[in-house]
């Protein structure tokens, strides 16, 4: 079968491997039909993610049909359609009982990272009762794998973290797939005040269109100043950082309203200035961390009935046999090409 392959310091490489098989009885290998590419993967070729070794088949998103089933699966049987979880979980170790999936003692984020992962034709998936999703019939398969990771990150690591609530006035820092993520989720509780932040105005162009109310170019415009105009002077409730650079987490600290709430989502590389000095008398609230998947099932649930959007998340569509290694090419230089999320479909 035909994989996309991590081969060191910016290399991807469209390589022949082994299809995969069961090695334990809760693994499922599931026949992918559509995959993407992630932010995560652009660190990973960049030389960020060290645990991710040579010649580990990228990509933790997407969505395909059952193949093969070990004896444990006991919730999928072969010819079923799953959506691949980011996170795989066992559910039943001490972290996943306290709903830190991606803790989960015997898993988490390995998919494309410490084990093959999903971009290529066939994917082993481990533990696959508590890391796969039914696909329900007669749903959109390409929509449905902006579900794998990006937008339960933005609804859990951003919204529901920043505790927006109906009336909330939320900035978000930052719209590439993930923050529009949070913008998209965001809008579902209905906040009097949604601002995207980005300097790149297509993406800004999106946001709007999925429900912000404000854009602002911070290459152009003082996001500060326009956001204090905006709120009346007091700053915002909920303040999302979806960049994961010192800069934008800076910003953010200014942005925020006394008693609000700082969720960072970005995957930070280095340290960053907080200034406590200013913010210690705030009562504010700083939160970070990894997605754990568990709403998941709600997002799907919302997404069938129509209330989450997601097909605008999508820009572009590459063949993974014919076109793998142009999708990386398209996606590192996403701007230019006004790229959000492209779909790789596995058709021969
Ligand atoms: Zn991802
Ligand atoms: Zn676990």
């Amino acid at each position: 079968m035909k994989a996309l392959v991590y081969r060191g310091l910016n290399t991807i490489k469209l390589e022949d491997k082994p299809k995969p098989e069961i090695q334990d009885p809760t693994d499922a290998i599931v026949k992918i039909k559509y995959t993407t590419i992630c932010g995560s993967d652009l660190h990973i070729l960049a030389g960020h993610v060290p645990t991710c070794k040579e010649g580990t088949t990228i990509g933790h998103e997407g969505m395909g049909t059952i193949d093969s089933i070990g004896d444990g699966v006991k919730s999928f049987k072969v010819g079923d359609k799953a959506l691949i979880s980011a996170i795989s979980a066992c559910s039943t170790c001490s972290n996943c009982k306290r709903g830190m999936l991606s803790h989960c003692d015997k898993a988490g984020w390995i998919l494309g990272h410490t084990i093959d992962g999903t971009q290529a034709e066939y994917v082993r998936i481990r533990l696959a009762d508590s890391s796969l999703h039914k696909v329900p019939d007669g749903i959109d398969e390409k929509a449905i794998v902006m579900l794998s990771d990006i937008v339960p990150t933005g609804y859990e690591v951003g919204v529901l973290a920043g505790q927006v609530k109906p009336g909330s006035t939320v900035a978000v820092v930052g719209v590439g797939p993930v923050g529009l993520g949070a913008t998209l989720t965001a809008k579902l509780l209905s906040p009097s005040l949604l601002i995207a932040i980005d300097k790149d105005p297509a993406r800004l162009e999106a946001a709007k269109k999925m429900g912000a109310t404000h854009a602002i170019d911070s290459s152009k415009e003082d996001p500060e100043k326009i956001v204090k105009e905006l709120t009346g002077g007091l700053g915002c409730d909920c303040v999302i950082e979806a960049v994961g650079v010192p800069a934008t987490f800076e910003l953010c600290q200014n942005l925020i309203a006394f008693g609000g709430t700082i969720a960072n989502i970005g995957v930070h590389g280095a340290p960053a200035k907080l200034a406590l000095d200013k913010l210690w008398g705030y009562n504010i609230a700083i939160t970070m961390g990894f997605v754990n998947t568990t709403s998941t099932e709600t997002l799907t649930r919302m997404f069938q009935a129509g209330t989450l959007k997601l097909d605008d998340m999508i820009t572009h569509e590459y063949n993974l046999q014919k076109e793998g290694e142009q999708a990386y090419a398209t996606f590192g230089a996403a701007a230019k090409h006004k790229a959000l999320k492209m779909i790789i479909n596995t058709e021969a």
